[in-house]
């Protein structure tokens, strides 16, 4: 069975049972009240008759009086101690059918002796009005059952329309393979509307997040492209004039070792981007920060015989990942070495919130329209000096990775002609 049926079926269902539970209560309730009503009038009118018959002298019409207190629809009947009938007054209507109350009690007879007298009163009027009520009742449930049906299915397709909305546009998507999206007509804000905005949102970054992969693929090969170009035509060279030409074969062996060495470095990077980067993977811990700058200062300095300056250290210890963030430095201060010639500056200082790390070079510099793009993979400021250097553009694009999983903020300085600064801003507060 459909939702739709099960909710309109379900809620009609429902609303109809309450409905006429409500209505059979009234019914009893007011057949209760009706009876209790009569039997009280009863009792009244016989405490009236037993208190006049308790003043009537023996002569009085007695049957008189008693016709006056009687009950409308009804008789009265008075009984002598040997429970036989002495008197009876009725009205004109056959009783013997009828449904009728009655209501016993003694009094004192104008003679003197006690009898018995019976009140009897008749509900036929009391059947009427309850019938009338029965059928009155019944034509409201089925009055109101054109509303709970109509209301109903107005409530299935509210719930149900925007669902019904999110299956279709979910069923094409995933036939035409496109990332379709919900159109959203209302701005309401309930919760059906938020499910069809949080489905076009998730969409929209699928989309991005497919066509980041996409750029990030052919770029990859469009970088790889090059290097396997070239290896190509020197092997080429090799084959034709190699084995005669030692000049030829020294600069086409030269050529392929660095090509190789430039993918070699290439597909470590991708790699390195394509991990799954999970915050789980950060290992936290106490790291004294002049030992660390240090070391990795030397590191550099042994591997390029470059002067990397440490300025004093401030503050003692910072808290994060050691080997995340040596890899950070890593990759800044091995950009400082590529794109400058002389010395290179590591200070670090603190306020507040941040302990700063700032890596320094007096090199070529970057103008100015690059510096919000430096962070793109395969980005190169030049794509000549960076050939020379080596470069592949995607050493800042795995530093800005490492430092939103260390919580790091990256900011850059430069100046055409003067050197680059590259300062990593380190939170205080303690992660874990
Ligand atoms: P690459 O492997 O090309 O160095 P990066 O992502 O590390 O790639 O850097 C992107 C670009 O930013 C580089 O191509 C370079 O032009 C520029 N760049 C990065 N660091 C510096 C720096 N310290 N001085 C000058 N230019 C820099």
């Amino acid at each position: 069975m459909k939702l739709k049926t099960k909710i309109h079926l379900l809620t009609t269902l429902l609303m109809l049972v309450i409905l006429v539970a409500t209505n059979i209560g009234v019914y009893f309730l007011y057949e209760e009240l009706a009876y209790d009503t009569e039997y009280k009038q009863l009792q009244h009118r016989g405490d009236e008759l037993s208190t006049a018959l308790s003043k009537l002298e023996v002569q009085t019409n007695i049957q008189q009086v008693i016709r006056a207190y009687m009950p409308t629809d009804g008789a009265v009947h008075v009984y002598d101690e040997r429970q036989n009938l002495k008197m009876k007054v009725q009205a004109t209507l056959d009783m013997q059918d009828a449904k009728y109350i009655t209501f016993e009690m003694p009094a004192i007879w104008p003679d003197g002796t006690v009898v018995e007298i019976e009140l009897v009163q008749s509900m036929e009027e009391v059947m009427r009005t309850m019938s009338l009520l029965k059928i009155i009742l019944i034509l409201v449930t089925l009055l109101a059952a054109i509303p709970i049906l109509l209301a109903s299915l107005a409530l299935s397709r509210l719930i149900l329309q925007p669902l019904e909305r999110l299956s279709t546009t979910m069923k094409k998507s995933a036939d035409t393979g496109k990332y379709e999206k919900i159109e959203l007509t209302d701005k309401g804000k309930d919760e059906l509307t938020e499910i069809s905005r949080t489905f076009n949102g998730m969409m929209e970054k699928l989309e991005q997040h497919y066509q980041k992969q996409q750029q990030f693929v052919s770029n990859a090969s469009h970088e790889l492209k090059t290097p396997i170009t070239v290896i190509e035509s020197y092997a080429k060279l090799l084959l034709r004039r190699g084995f005669d030409n030692e000049a030829v074969t020294k600069e086409s062996l030269q050529a392929i070792a660095n090509e190789s060495a430039r993918m070699h470095e290439m597909v470590l990077q991708l790699l390195e981007l394509a991990k799954n980067k999970e915050q789980l993977d950060v290992q936290w811990e106490q790291i004294e920060l002049a030992s660390l700058l240090e070391n990795t200062a030397t590191q550099m300095q042994q591997a390029y015989h470059r002067p990397f300056i440490v300025d004093e250290a401030v503050p003692d210890h910072i808290y994060s990942d050691e080997k995340m963030l040596k890899q950070l430095l890593f990759i800044l201060l091995d950009n400082a070495r590529k794109y400058s010639e002389g010395k290179i500056q590591i200070h670090a200082s603190e306020d507040n919130q941040y302990v700063f790390v700032t890596i320094q070079d007096f090199g070529d510099g970057i103008p100015e329209e690059h510096l919000s793009h430096l962070f793109e993979r395969f980005y190169r400021v030049g794509k000549d000096r960076n050939r020379k250097t080596g470069g592949t553009g995607l050493g800042l694009a795995i530093a800005k990775e490492l430092a939103n999983q260390l919580l790091i903020k990256i900011e850059v300085e430069s100046a055409v002609g003067k050197g680059s600064s590259f300062t990593l801003c380190i939170p205080k507060e303690e992660q874990q």
